[in-house]
C-alpha cells in the first residue's frame, strides 16, 4: 500500500516574541518531516485577537526566515509575498460554515453562562482544569443573546497513539465538557480553529509541544463531528523549563531569538541549543538546517 505523503503545520500564535521554546518546536516539525518525506505548512494563529499583534507577527517571520525554517506548503500568501504560508484571520467564512454543519445537526448551543458561574459548579476530578457543566445545553437560550457557543460532546473515549508518548485515552466529556468554539467576543476559540483547519488543509501530522495533549482528543471529537474521517498522527514533544519549572516565556525575560542573533550567534548555533535543551544532542555543536533530520532519522 502507498504510504500517504505526511502533511504537518507549525502553528505559532503572534502573541509574543520567539524563543528557544518556539525553535524546539519548528525543529521537531521541520526535522520530522524532512526524516519522513513529509512537507510544512506555516499557520499563523492570530484568533485571538486581544493578545495577537501584527509586530509580533513580522518579528515571528522574520525570525523564522533567518533561522532558515521554509514552509512548503500552502498558498502563496499575500501577507509575505512568495512565501507559502497562511493567516487563520485572512479566511472567516470557514469557521461559520463549520458552525453551520454543527447547528444544522444540534451539535451546538449558546451559553450564557459567567466564568464565574462555571467555577463554582465544578472542576475535572483530575486536574485543576474547569468541567462546564452543561448547564446552557438545556435553557433554550435565545442566540441572539450572545455570540458565545458551545459543542454538544458526546461521552466517547479518544484513543490515538502518540508516537512518543504511545497510547492515550481521553474522555474530553469528563475532562473539560462541552467546550466554546466561540466566545462571547466573537472569537473562534483555539479548538475550533485547530480542529477546523487541520481538517480542512489536510493535516495528517500533527507536532506540537506536550502542554497541548490533553487538546488532542478534544480535537478529534470535534473535526469528526465536522465530518473527518481520517485520524492524524500525533507527536507531543517535551518542553522546555526553566529552572524553577515554568513554561519558557518572552514575557518572563526569557532569550529571544532575536536577541541571540543580534549578539552575533549563528542560525546554526540557536538551532543547536534548542536541540541541546531539548536532549536530542549531548553538547550544544551547531546544528544547519541539513543535518535537522539527522536527529530524527527513521535508522537512528
Ligand atoms: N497556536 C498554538 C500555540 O502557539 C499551537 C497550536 C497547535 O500546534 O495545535 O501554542
Amino acid at each position: 500500500m502507498p504510504r500517504v505523503a505526511w502533511r504537518t503545520r507549525f502553528a505559532p500564535a503572534p502573541t509574543g516574541f520567539l524563543h528557544l521554546g518556539h525553535v524546539v518546536s519548528a525543529l521537531h516539525v521541520w526535522g520530522i518531516a524532512r526524516a519522513f518525506g513529509g512537507s510544512v505548512l506555516l499557520r499563523i494563529e492570530d484568533h485571538d485577537r486581544q493578545r495577537c499583534r501584527q509586530d509580533f507577527e513580522n518579528a515571528l517571520l522574520d525570525d523564522l526566515d533567518w533561522l532558515g525554517f521554509a514552509p512548503d506548503l500552502g498558498e502563496t500568501s499575500e501577507f509575505r509575498k512568495g512565501a507559502h504560508s497562511f493567516r487563520q484571520s485572512d479566511n472567516a467564512p470557514r469557521f461559520e460554515s463549520a458552525l453551520q454543519r454543527l447547528a444544522c445537526r444540534n451539535l451546538l448551543y449558546p451559553c450564557v453562562c459567567s466564568r464565574r458561574e462555571i467555577e463554582c459548579a465544578t472542576t475535572s476530578p483530575n486536574s485543576e482544569e474547569l468541567l462546564y457543566p452543561g448547564t446552557c445545553s438545556t435553557r433554550n437560550v435565545d442566540p441572539s443573546l450572545t455570540t458565545a457557543r458551545r459543542v454538544r460532546l458526546s461521552q466517547t473515549i479518544e484513543s490515538f497513539n502518540d508516537l512518543r508518548l504511545g497510547p492515550q485515552s481521553q474522555t474530553p466529556s469528563l475532562q473539560c465538557g462541552d467546550f466554546l468554539l466561540r466566545d462571547r467576543l466573537g472569537q473562534n476559540t483555539y479548538q475550533f480553529s485547530v480542529a477546523v483547519d487541520d481538517f480542512e488543509q489536510n493535516i495528517n501530522v500533527v507536532i506540537r509541544g506536550e502542554d497541548l495533549l490533553a487538546s488532542t482528543g478534544r480535537q478529534l471529537q470535534l473535526a469528526r463531528m465536522l465530518g473527518r474521517t481520517d485520524q492524524p498522527l500525533f507527536f507531543h514533544h517535551a518542553l522546555l523549563r526553566r529552572a524553577d519549572g515554568l513554561k519558557l516565556s518572552k514575557s518572563l525575560g526569557d532569550t529571544g531569538v532575536a536577541e541571540m542573533r543580534e549578539s552575533g550567534m549563528s542560525a546554526a548555533r540557536v538551532i543547536g541549543k534548542a536541540a541541546h535543551a531539548a536532549g536530542l544532542i549531548d553538547k550544544p555543536v551547531p546544528v544547519s538546517q541539513s543535518q535537522l533530520q539527522d536527529l530524527f532519522s527513521p535508522t537512528s
